[in-house]
């Protein structure tokens, strides 16, 4: 299965915090990172004061379920130090499935299609980076879900 992630990150060296995530990503069994976006940099969706997020999102090739591949993602997340404190609040490092196949999934732990994911420039910009005629299920072509965007906040380093 194809599935992609987005890896986002505000804190305690942000860039080394992406690479290690997709290290780990890339190490587990039966996951393997295929294709990686730029790395992009946007100030927080809330306003709020904290620094700076730096984002990517990759591909991932896997035989691991939707349910499976949320757990390596929260295990990578607390192996990098992830505090849970308040709803979008400043983190060491986030990651968050984007798609997963065609498959759509409305279960209490996980949405599939990501439920904001058209509503963010950091993930719809780099997923349209990595794979310009993207379809994402229910939602449409990706570029369509960008030219409904204000994408100007958002810097490719
Ligand atoms: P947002 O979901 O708006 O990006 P967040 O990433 O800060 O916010 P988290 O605290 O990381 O939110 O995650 C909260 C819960 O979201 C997780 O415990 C997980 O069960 C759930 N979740 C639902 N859909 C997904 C998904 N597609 N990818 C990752 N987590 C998801
Ligand atoms: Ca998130
Ligand atoms: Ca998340």
């Amino acid at each position: 299965m194809l599935a992609y992630i987005g890896l986002g990150s505000n804190l305690n060296h942000p860039k080394q915090q992406i690479k290690q995530a997709l290290t780990a990503l890339n190490n587990t069994q039966d996951v393997r990172v295929v294709a990686l976006s730029s790395l992009y940099q946007s100030p927080p969706i809330d306003g709020s004061k904290q620094p700076d997020y730096l984002n990517a999102v990759c591909e991932v090739d896997t035989h691991l379920t939707a349910l499976e591949l949320l757990y390596i993602c929260q295990t990578i997340e607390t192996n990098q130090h992830r505090v849970r404190e308040k709803k979008w609040g400043a983190r060491t490092i986030d990651l968050d499935i984007i798609t997963y196949g065609v498959q759509v999934i409305a279960s209490k732990q996980l949405t599939v299609p990501h439920a904001e994911m058209m509503n963010r420039a950091f993930v719809l910009v780099p997923l349209a980076e990595i794979e310009p005629d993207f379809k994402v299920p229910i939602l449409g072509k990706v570029q369509d879900l960008i030219n409904k965007l204000d994408i100007s906040a958002l810097k490719k380093l």
